[in-house]
């Protein structure tokens, strides 16, 4: 049985900020005793890697000196704390964008999604569907983590600060959702449009299928 099942847990998850690779950890540790907490989720991967990825499509962390997420990891397994990896994929640092546009998302008015120094990833682009594998196995390679957390996984159809950015019009949805129905993808979501009553069957489908998928590679 799994650890989090079988165990009662206490667990404390902050969302750092790429300054936070800085923090000292030995101070963040004590805090995590001060509450009581045996187990932790802090980030990992995706939108900025807290560790030292050798992925080039993968932004290291500018403020990281060493090793931060693996650092971290080792003393919270010595004080008898589980560390959970958190990464979010639903976004990645705009010099990616630059290098590769085709795997963000565009919205309904055919522009990209940015958001301060990111940009909205699209599930069915090549970042979403293989990048996420590479960065998972890399992370899994190196570090003996106790579980991991994908946030914002799947589609989104409003940015963080609740602007409206419609259904993804990226070429690889385009492709997908034409491949799949034999259907151009709906630009409007109208319950009574039979189109967009398959785009979210599609939605549904592409999503388990990814999460299979991230699933099945961890096994092999
Ligand atoms: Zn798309």
């Amino acid at each position: 049985m799994a650890w989090w099942l079988e165990n009662k847990m206490r667990m404390i998850q902050n969302n750092l900020r790429d300054i936070d690779a800085n923090m000292d950890i030995d101070s963040y540790i004590n805090t995590l005793k001060e509450f009581g907490a045996n187990a932790c989720m802090v980030g990992c991967g995706g939108i900025t890697a807290f560790y030292p990825t050798e992925l080039e499509f993968q932004y290291r962390n500018p403020y990281m000196e060493g090793d931060f997420f693996g650092t971290l990891l080792e003393k919270c397994h010595l004080n008898g704390i589980r560390v959970i990896a958190r990464f979010d994929f639903s976004k990645a640092h705009v010099s990616i964008y630059e290098k590769h546009r085709e795997w963000f998302t565009k919205s309904i008015y055919g522009e990209p999604v940015k958001y301060h120094d990111t940009a909205a990833t699209c599930i069915n682009g090549v970042y979403q569907q293989e990048g996420t594998l590479e960065i998972i196995k890399e992370v899994l390679s190196r570090y003996p983590v106790d579980g991991v957390f994908f946030n914002m996984f799947g589609y989104q159809t409003k940015d963080y600060s609740d602007n409206y950015i419609g259904i993804c019009q990226c070429d690889s949805c385009k492709t997908r959702f034409r491949k799949s129905y034999g259907l151009e993808l709906p630009t409007e979501e109208n319950e009574l449009d039979e189109v967009f009553l398959k785009y979210k069957e599609f939605k549904q489908f592409t999503v388990d299928e990814l999460l299979q998928k991230i699933c099945r590679g961890q096994e092999a």
